[in-house]
C-alpha cells in the first residue's frame, strides 16, 4: 500500500509519515502542491492524504488536477476546524472524505482504511485466501485461526499478494509497493522477503512464475502433489 502524503507542516508531516510507516504503509511525503501533481504523474498510489493550505499550488488545485487526470485514487483531505467552506469545496471537487486538524491518528488511519477498501470494492478489513487470513486493521495474520508471527515488511508483501490473488506481480511491482523514495533497496530484498515469508506461511502458498514474478493462488492447489 503506497500513500502520497502532501503536507507542508513539518511536524504534522513527520508525525503522519512515521505513524503510517508503523502501520505498514509505504509513504512518499511531498511538501507543496506542484510537487504533488508532478509525483502523481509518475507514481501510482493507493491513497492521497492531502493538506489544503499548501505552497505553490494549494490542495484544491491538486485535487482538481487529480480528478482532471481521471485518477481514481482516493483522496482524504486534512483541513482546519474553522474551514467549513473548504471542506464543502473539497468534497465537491472530488475528495472522498476529510479529517479535521488537530486530528487523532486513530481516526485518520480508520478513515484511510475505509477509503482504500472502498476503492478496492471490499466491505471489511479482512483479506483471505483459503485458510490464510490477513486483517488490515490490527495487522494480524492467521492460518486456520492460528496467529502467525510476521514482520512489518512481510506483512506488506503478503498484503500486496492477497489484494490480487492469482495475479503475477513482478519484482519491480513489489518493490514499488514496498519501498518509498529514498529507501535503499538491496537487489535481492524481494527474494529474501519471499523466502522468509514462505518459511512462515508455507513454501507453496506463494508461487513463482519463472522470469515473471510471483503470485498467491486463490484456489488452494498447494496440497495437490
Ligand atoms: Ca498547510
Amino acid at each position: 500500500m503506497r500513500i502520497l502524503l502532501v503536507e507542508d507542516d513539518l511536524m504534522i508531516g513527520e508525525t503522519l509519515s512515521e505513524a503510517l510507516m508503523d502501520e505498514a504503509y509505504t509513504v512518499d511525503w511531498v511538501k507543496d502542491g506542484r510537487q504533488a501533481i508532478l509525483t502523481l504523474k509518475v507514481q501510482a498510489y493507493d491513497l492521497v492524504l492531502l493538506d489544503l493550505g499548501l505552497p505553490e499550488i494549494d490542495g484544491m488545485g491538486v485535487l482538481t488536477a487529480i480528478r482532471d487526470a481521471k485518477l481514481e485514487t482516493p483522496v482524504l483531505i486534512l483541513t482546519a476546524r474553522d474551514a467549513l467552506q473548504d471542506r464543502i469545496k473539497g468534497l465537491d471537487a472530488g475528495a472522498d472524505d476529510y479529517v479535521i486538524k488537530p486530528f487523532e491518528l486513530g481516526e485518520v488511519l480508520a478513515r484511510m482504511r475505509v477509503l482504500i477498501r472502498r476503492s478496492q470494492g471490499k466491505t471489511d478489513n479482512q483479506l483471505s485466501v483459503g485458510d490464510l487470513r490477513l486483517d488490515i486493521s490490527n495487522k494480524r495474520v492467521t492460518i486456520a485461526d492460528k496467529p502467525i508471527d510476521i514482520t512489518a515488511k512481510e506483512f506488506m508483501l503478503l498484503q500486496t499478494f492477497m489484494l490480487t490473488p492469482d495475479k503475477v506481480l513482478s519484482k519491480n511491482q513489489l518493490e514499488d509497493s514496498l519501498y518509498g523514495w529514498g529507501m535503499e533497496v538491496e537487489s535481492n530484498a524481494i527474494e529474501f522477503l519471499i523466502h522468509s515469508l514462505r518459511k512462515k506461511i508455507g513454501q507453496d502458498r506463494i508461487k513463482n512464475v519463472r522470469g515473471m514474478g510471483w503470485y498467491i493462488a486463490q484456489a488452494d492447489d498447494s496440497k495437490v502433489e
